[in-house]
């Protein structure tokens, strides 16, 4: 008898520890991409006139820049700007933060520059103590150091950061999070040749931007990562659009829009010719913050310039409705972003994690779990 009490013990507890994890996971995956700095203005409204000149925007050859991303029509000037975005994010899936039509997104955190807007969107909520862009290990958790512990996606969550500073704010000590940043080779997942040899270029290659490369060598790192290792959950920085902002060159910026907007498309398309993402996986695009919208303000951003705590967002996935650009609807602000992410995979932070924003309405149906 105590034999036979002791197996039955035994299969209920297995019985119990399986249960939920067979009614929880749906399969779903999620890739969230943070764009530094990109204006809802340029992704709105397509290239600024009162920038695409040498005063104002720096830029090197006006008439090669006009021709690249200059049409009369609105409509036809954001989708040249933007490709993918406009003919297939915001035909299959939903837009956020075009304030033309009274959908508005911000950040919640005071200070508009980097630091505080990535914690935000990955921890859901603004943290009056994250007030500086140094490297200090992030204290709040994010929803990727919290879904790596939960049992579908444990080691299977990473985070591949243009800006070095990223690792901080995923704070591996504690997180336990794969996280590779700037040039750093990358030293998990399967070591494929294509992830050799972008570690030798990003060694060997000059890095613009000190110890920042540009946004393709974090691109293709992540791309192969996730083709290699099917990973459940990835976070992907870019940090092209606002260096060259800051750098005054409007001409550069804006090609960096388009190289990102291509690299979102082969990220799509790649993830659709994998079973193990088709139909199964969203995307979620977004930035950190604004910056100026004024003839000399816009390289800027940070809490004295008008308009840097203005963002956007863009969603594509099978949990999402393609509701296309989204007007006159509430406020919506980066900290939705981190139960958002979760909702997507059908998972709840805002219970974990109290402090956080809801997800943004509508973005995201109602897991069926
Ligand atoms: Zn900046």
């Amino acid at each position: 008898m105590p034999r036979n009490f002791a197996l039955r013990v035994l299969f209920a507890v297995f019985v119990l520890s399986a249960l939920p994890a067979l009614g929880a996971d749906s399969g779903h995956k999620v890739i969230l991409l943070l764009i530094d700095g990109l204006r809802w203005q340029d992704v709105m409204r397509g290239a600024d006139p009162t920038l695409m000149n040498k005063e104002n925007g720096g830029v090197q050859d006006v008439n090669s820049l006009a021709k690249r991303f200059w049409r009369e029509d609105p409509i036809e000037r954001r989708a040249a700007l933007m490709p993918f975005l406009w003919n297939v994010v915001a035909r299959q899936g939903q837009v956020y933060g075009d304030r033309d039509v009274n959908s508005a997104m911000r950040v919640e955190n005071t200070f508009h520059f980097s630091y505080p807007g990535y914690s935000e969107m990955i921890v859901g909520y603004a943290d009056p103590r994250i007030d500086t862009n140094q490297p200090l290990p992030n204290p709040n958790v994010s929803v990727f150091e919290w879904l790596n512990t939960l049992n579908p996606y444990k080691n299977k969550v990473a985070v591949f950061g243009a800006w070095d500073v990223v690792r901080a704010i995923v704070n591996p000590v504690r997180s336990k999070l794969r996280v590779n940043v700037g040039v750093d080779p990358v030293d998990f997942g399967k070591k494929t040749a294509t992830q050799e040899l972008l570690n030798k270029l990003k060694k060997d290659v000059p890095a613009p931007w000190g110890t920042e490369p540009y946004d393709a060598l974090t691109f293709y790192s992540a791309l192969e990562y996730i083709k290699a290792d099917k990973p459940r959950a990835v976070w992907i920085t870019f940090g092209e659009t606002d260096e060259f902002a800051h750098a005054g060159r409007y001409d550069q910026y804006l090609d960096a829009a388009y190289r990102t907007d291509n690299m979102l498309r082969t990220l799509w398309e790649t993830l659709q010719s994998m079973p193990e993402y088709k139909d199964k996986t969203t995307l979620i695009f977004s930035v950190d913050h604004g910056r100026g919208f004024g003839l000399k303000d816009w390289t800027g951003h940070g809490a004295s310039i008008p308009g840097a705590d203005q963002t956007w967002l863009a969603i594509l996935g099978p949990r999402t409705k393609p509701l296309g650009v989204r007007r006159n609807i509430p406020e919506g602000t980066t900290s939705m972003i981190a139960a958002t992410v979760a909702a997507s995979l059908g998972e709840n932070w805002n219970k974990q994690e109290p402090k956080a924003a809801r997800p943004i309405p509508d973005a995201v149906e109602e897991a069926a779990k």
